[in-house]
Parts: C-alpha cells; structure tokens; sequence
C-alpha cells in the first residue's frame, strides 16, 4: 500500500515528495516508515532464487546488496541532490573511501584541495601513495594552481567546499570545467554546505559525497554515508566495490536519516539564519580577532559563496585573542555550546581543530590552512541566537582574560 499515489506524487515538489514518498506501508497503515531490519531475504522457488542470481527477476537477495529500508533512503536521497542514482555507505569516510578506491587504480593521479576533513587528508596523504595512486593537493582557492594541476590528465578530482575548518569556498564550476578537460571525474564533498544550501551536480560536479553523520541526520543519533551520481558510474564502477567490500549501511541508521530527511530543510534554513545573525555581530566582541563565514562580506570568496551557495551555511571559524590558551578558555566558558568535534547538529558545538581534528597537520601544513592556535570551528544550532551570542560573548571575555 502505497502512502501516495505514486503518479500524483511524481508532480508535487522536492519538499513534499520527501515526506510522502514511502512505498512500503504494510497491512497496518503506520503512518511512519516500516523498518526491515533483516540481513536476508527467503525466495518462493529454487527457480526464483536461480532468476534472481541470473539478474533476470528483480528480487532482494541479501541486505549487503540491497535493503528496502535502505533503498528508500537512497531514492530519497537522490530525489533530494537531483542524481540518477545514489548508495549509501556506514559512515561519510566510507563514502569517502569507497568513491576513490572504487573509481583510482595503481597508475592513476588525483588532483585535491588540500583544506579536506582530517581523514580524507590521510587517505590522499597516507593510503593512496601506496596503492600507487600519485596524488597532488593544491590551494583550492588558487585558480592558477587548478590550471597549473589540472595542465596534465588526471582521474580523479575532489575538493570540499566550504572546507574545513576554514570556510574557503571553491569554484565548483571553474573546477568542473578544467577536471574534465583533463579527464577527471570531478567529486564534492558536500557536508559543509549540505544538499539544501548548494548543488554541486548542477555546478558541474559529476559526484556528490555526504557524511549523513552530519546534518542530514543532525540530531547526533546514527553515522551514514551517501555517494550520488549518475546511474552508469554508481552501477558500474560503485557498487562492485561497495557490495563486495561490505561497507553497508543498517537498516535501523537508513530508517533515522530517512526522518532526518524530513526535517532537513526547515533546520539547514533555520541553523544558516542563525548563523548569519551571529557572524554578523561576532567581529564586534572584545577577545574575538577573526570572523570567517561565507554569508559575511568580508569573506575571502563572499562573491562566490553568493552564486554557488543558497545560504551561508551553518558553520563560522572565529579567532579569539591570546592563542591556544585564549581558545581553551574561551570553550571551558561556554555554558550551552558544548565541546565537539562533530558537527550540523541541532546542538550548537564547538571545537579547536589545532589540537583535535587537525592536531595530526604539521605546523606548517597548519598555517597553510590558515588554522592558528586561538582559531574555533563553531557549528551552529537551533537554540534562540541571541542565547548564543551571551554564550560566545562568555567565552571570547574568558579568553581576554587568559591573557593575564
Ligand atoms: C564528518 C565528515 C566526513 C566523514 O564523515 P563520518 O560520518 O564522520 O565518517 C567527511 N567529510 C566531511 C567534510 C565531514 O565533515
């Protein structure tokens, strides 16, 4: 029994199709999804179970391979992102894994910005090289260095935009045209901005990657991961990796981010506002040096956040006075934002990345990605703004005060 009749649904909007579109409510018309948390699936015949290895009957096989749970979210998913197709993962590092193992080989070269989530760095970094796939990491926000990369043919690109945790803001378009002159599939990495405040296929990305992690479910409960593009790759090239490397994603965290999805606009739109109205007031704070938000006009790239980008996002860096022992008093201060490394929670959380999720980057590496010692990634959530504002007020006079 489907919720809606599927052909009348097919010509509503995004929005509602996200909220309508299940096609598995059972005998007793729950008005929530049904969950199928099973690892297998039973066939009628032994001539069933021979179709359907044969591929000449479409049947659920084994939730390694596919899950109806599962696969509402990933049509919910590619619905939401406008893909052909999309898979999911356990986590957004294996999205991240699975998508540059399935498509490098040994021989190959990638082309990535080097401002990347800690881990994605180690895997270009660490891992790659020695599978014998050549990487170069570059300024993402240097033009010349994208053309001086991108000069010579490569497999792969992948960027992360907004990036963290400096908030620069890449040109996807001028990427995806030079990624594909140089024969590259062009991969974003999306979390930052999420799949309501930009779109990188219709900038020109071939491949959107997400932590599902973040805010798609944004209330802190299960990891996932999520790979969209066109029907072809994912089929092809994807999913032999994914089913036979078993990095798979539960029924029970598919069933959460499916009702993470169903919120997710109202609290992206919600968290940017917030965040904006905060970014706007943060430069005035004593014991606050430095505001970084895409929203501000004082961003580095504020242009271009404001033609590849619907809002500002929910996450601003800020620097206060006296270093790292300015940052740790300033985070010790706050009495709601808590001390976290995740992030697009419905929570605000804020973290030092010098000494947490960017603690394994040399110095030097560091100071590349403009991460100093008093520098705070603050993602922002849905308590009341100005609730907020006392708090980081709170915090950035403790860290004047660490001064003395
Ligand atoms: C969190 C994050 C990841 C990794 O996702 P997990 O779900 O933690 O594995 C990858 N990229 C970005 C930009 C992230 O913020």
């Amino acid at each position: 029994m489907p919720y809606t009749d599927p052909t009348f649904l097919a010509s509503c909007r995004t929005g509602t199709r996200l909220l309508h579109d299940a096609r598995h409510r059972t005998e007793h018309g729950e008005t929530s999804d049904a969950i199928f948390p099973t690892s297998g699936f039973v066939y009628d015949s032994a001539e069933q179970a021979e179709a359907t290895f044969e591929g000449t009957i479409q049947h659920l096989q084994y939730s390694r391979y596919g899950n109806p749970t599962v696969d509402a979210l990933q049509d919910r998913l590619a619905l939401l992102e406008g893909a052909e197709a999309c898979q999911t993962t356990s986590t957004g590092m294996g999205a991240v894994s699975c998508a540059l193992l399935a498509h490098l080989k040994a021989g190959d070269r990638i082309v990535a910005s080097s401002a990347l989530f800690g881990s994605t760095h180690w895997l270009l970094d660490s891992l790659l090289p020695s599978y014998g796939i050549e990487t170069v990491m570059i300024d993402g926000t240097n033009p010349a260095a994208w053309e001086e990369a991108l000069s010579r043919p490569a497999k792969a690109v992948l960027i992360e935009t907004p990036s963290n945790p400096m908030l620069d803001v890449l040109d996807i378009r001028h990427i995806a045209t030079l990624a594909h002159k140089a024969g590259a599939l062009f991969m974003v990495d999306n979390v930052f901005a999420t799949p309501v405040g930009q779109k990188p296929l219709e900038l020109g990305a071939d491949v959107v990657i997400y932590s599902c992690t973040k805010h798609i479910d944004g209330q802190g409960r299960v990891m996932g991961g999520a790979i969209l593009g066109s029907q072809k790759w994912i089929t092809e090239t994807l999913q032999p990796f994914v089913r036979n490397t078993g990095n798979t994603l539960s029924p029970f965290n598919a069933w959460v981010l499916s009702k993470g999805l169903e919120t997710l606009q109202l609290r992206v739109e919600a968290m940017a506002r917030n965040a904006a109205r905060i970014a706007d007031v943060l430069g005035d704070l004593p014991g606050i040096t430095a505001v970084r938000y895409p929203g501000r006009k004082d961003h580095p790239q504020a242009k271009l956040a404001h033609t590849q980008m619907s809002n500002g996002g929910t996450l601003i860096a800020f620097t206060v006075a006296n270093g790292k022992k300015g940052a740790f008093a300033c985070l010790n201060a706050f009495q709601l934002i808590a001390i976290s490394n995740n992030l697009g929670d419905a929570r605000s959380l804020a973290t030092h990345p010098a000494t947490t999720t960017h603690r394994k980057l040399t110095q030097e590496q560091r100071n590349a990605l403009g991460i100093t010692d008093g520098s705070i990634r603050f993602s922002v959530g849905l308590e009341d703004a100005e609730d907020l504002i006392a708090d980081i007020r709170r915090g950035a006079e403790a860290a004047l005060r660490a001064g003395r």
